[in-house]
């Protein structure tokens, strides 16, 4: 709950649904970026505070990134410094699904409810996009090329809800002792 003070990226990284196209706004178009820096990623930890109701989505994804075990993500406490908060947006008009919004203070995962929580969309789809996030919170970029199709860092729609061999190379490699 401690207030943090940091320099923002002057992007913020989203996925849309209707063009089943994953957009990083205002980055370099369809180009992949192993590493975008620390993302909200705080002395190896990314302390986390909540106000989603996607409280399994967010979960998922969180296990899944901590399973990787070299920066740890858990809640803010009393004591800590929040650096990125989960928060659910209402913004119809928008084309993101959710997105990862680099900012002074704590960071932030957005989730846009009226493309997130679309009817149709699988838990897996959420679970995906959750995943995909946080992955930018944890400094891995878009990645666009065939090779790289399923990946959970994919930059256009893909099945998958698990880390791949590749995913894990850029979370190691940003994240080397
Ligand atoms: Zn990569």
């Amino acid at each position: 709950m401690i207030k943090k003070l940091k320099i923002p990226l002057a992007i913020a990284l989203g996925v849309s649904l209707g063009s089943s196209l994953w957009i990083g706004h205002a980055v370099a178009a369809n180009k992949t970026q192993h590493s975008i820096g620390s993302g909200s990623v705080d002395s190896k930890e990314i302390r986390w505070g909540s106000s989603t109701k996607y409280t399994a989505n967010r979960d998922y994804a969180i296990k899944i990134w901590n399973a990787l075990g070299k920066v740890k993500i858990a809640p803010d406490t009393a004591t800590t410094i929040e650096d990125l908060t989960f928060k659910d947006v209402n913004l119809p008009d928008e084309t993101f699904t959710a997105q990862w919004v680099p900012r002074i203070g704590a960071d932030r995962i957005e989730f846009n409810t009226p493309k997130f929580n679309n009817s149709g969309r699988t838990t897996a789809a959420k679970n995906k996009t959750a995943s995909h996030e946080l992955g930018h919170a944890l400094g891995i970029g878009d990645h666009y090329e065939s090779n790289y199709s399923g990946l959970i860092m994919y930059g256009y729609s893909s099945s998958t809800t698990t880390l791949q061999a590749h995913d894990k190379t850029d979370y190691n490699a940003n994240w080397k002792n």
